[in-house]
């Protein structure tokens, strides 16, 4: 159990919790963010993680990122970071275990899809789903719906959030109408998402054959991880030279990052989390050469990989799948599994109504979206 003496003054400490919405005794052996990780470990939709993509469709192949070894690896970077920070790992692990809890099936193309679809009634965004599920849609417990996680934890999982919905979140939306900031350990693992995404997307890319090494060299932060290899490995070729390059780019992120981060605290010189929250400015943050660094990567990344011939038509079909289901549901609702009809019966208006739909699409793994889409189009297929 994390040792509140041994984390720095301005960090997440357990005994100082704003707590859960439904009171519950203390846990005995666990401090109350270790019970957070435990309840999205345990949750339904943290399985699901498994058959989900990030870029490419799950059945690509199986030694591509999901979204599961995706959040595995964001809580690996970001425990080292909290922990070089002396900032509490626990709950810097529940919040990147449960960050991507919210996303629909085939990555970004499924959640572009189901936006549009649901643009009438409200939008769909994957960060505001995150939420959702942990809050509302896990069916655990008797005396609460979803998994009654603490304040923490749940400000830490919405990265970002509009200010009309904002408002209508209560204590949770409130720093997005104040420009305020959520504690560090939500700060990092913000960051610690984008240098792991951005990462395994350049190493599943150059696997794939989709980007190649030459492509690449233009880059500032691949090129001197190249040269450094180069020079110490000559003759050095596949698997392992793209793994010594993409090692020492996450390295170098992470340590700039660590850096940075320390002397803007030493400069804020915040005395406790509730200092941290009130800042200026976010004091979790790269140096200036390294963000326009990692700024030239996403570019890259953007503009090569998934612009891809063959991501982009993966994309399109991802697309067709979420839109064909959601336009089907919405017209014959007597389509759907008997569990949803239910819960559409418990509620009224259109709004409602499809926010059960988006749900239930949101909730599929790729396979299961696939499969259900060849259920209601293909006429061999048994329903
Ligand atoms: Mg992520």
């Amino acid at each position: 159990m994390a040792e509140p003496f041994l984390l720095a003054p301005y960090a997440a400490i357990d005994g100082q919790s704003r707590g859960r919405e439904h009171a519950e005794p203390p846990p005995c052996y666990r401090n109350e963010y270790q019970r957070d990780r435990d309840r999205i470990i345990h949750s339904a939709a943290f399985r699901r993680l498994e058959y989900k993509t990030q870029v490419f469709v799950n059945h690509e192949g199986d030694l591509y990122r999901t979204r599961l070894t995706h959040s595995l690896e964001v809580a690996q970077i970001a425990r080292s970071i909290a922990c070089a920070l002396r900032l509490n790992e626990d709950l810097t692990e529940a919040i990147a275990l449960a960050h991507d809890l919210g996303h629909t099936p085939f990555g970004h193309a499924g959640q572009e899809a189901l936006d549009h679809c649901m643009r009438d009634f409200g939008g769909f965004e994957h960060n505001l789903q995150s939420l959702r599920v942990v809050d509302e849609l896990e069916e655990k417990y008797a005396r609460f719906k979803g998994l009654n996680l603490t304040f923490e934890t749940r400000e830490g999982i919405l990265k970002h959030c509009p200010k009309a919905i904002a408002s209508k979140l209560g204590e949770v939306g409130q720093r997005f109408i104040d420009g305020t900031h959520p504690t560090l350990e939500a700060q990092l693992t913000n960051l610690a998402d984008e240098i792991a995404y951005n990462n395994h997307d350049v190493d599943d890319g150059l696997r794939a054959g989709l980007i190649e090494i030459e492509d690449l060299l233009g880059l500032q932060l691949f090129k001197e991880a190249y040269d450094e290899v180069v020079l110490l490995y000559p003759g050095l070729a596949g698997r392992r030279l793209i793994h010594e390059i993409i090692r020492r780019m996450i390295n170098r992120l992470v340590c700039d990052l660590i850096e940075q981060s320390s002397q803007n605290i030493a400069a804020a010189a915040p005395v406790d989390v509730e200092a941290v929250r009130r800042s200026p400015r976010a004091l979790i943050a790269f140096s200036e050469p390294i963000r326009q660094a990692n700024v030239e990567l996403k570019r890259f990344l953007r503009k090569k990989l998934y612009r891809h011939f063959r991501v982009r038509r993966m994309t399109v079909k991802a697309q067709r799948i979420v839109t064909d289901l959601f336009t089907s549901f919405m017209e014959d609702p007597l389509l759907l599994p008997s569990d949803v009809q239910s819960r559409l019966k418990a509620i009224s208006g259109k709004d409602a109504r499809a926010r059960v739909i988006s749900d239930y699409i949101a909730g599929m793994t790729d396979r299961f979206a696939i499969e259900e889409h060849s259920r209601l189009y293909d006429p061999q297929h048994r329903a």
